[in-house]
């Protein structure tokens, strides 16, 4: 099933919405209205907060293991160390939500002011 754009009804993607650069808010590509989902996005405000946590929490054991090899990995910032190790993860992770949203999403479109 394709979801469609609520203003336009165009058809929009899984794409669309996981390319977008603000969690599940995006741009219909056809009459350019904000998209917005609203019951799933809190229903995966839980489990992405979890994410987030894990994903915190693991950058803390990849530098606790890594730290005594390369020493300069103690003055790296957690967000750092977060990006270059865990990227894959957050990459998956961040597409697993948008094909969730995609199938079970409900949204709303909000005209952008011309
Ligand atoms: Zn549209």
């Amino acid at each position: 099933m394709n979801q469609q754009c609520p203003s336009c009804q165009a058809p929009f993607t899984v794409e669309a919405l996981s390319d977008s650069n603000v969690p599940f808010v995006f741009t219909c590509a056809h009459c350019k209205s904000r998209i917005y989902e609203m019951k799933a996005t809190a229903l995966l405000l839980i489990p992405t907060v979890g994410f987030v946590a894990l994903m915190i929490f693991l950058s803390e054991y990849v530098r606790g293991i890594l730290s005594p090899s390369i020493p300069f990995l103690e003055n790296v910032p957690t967000g750092i160390v977060a990006l270059v190790f865990l990227f894959p993860l957050y990459y998956f992770g961040q597409k697993a939500l948008s094909n969730f949203l995609y199938k079970r999403g409900t949204f709303f479109a909000k005209k952008r002011a011309a």
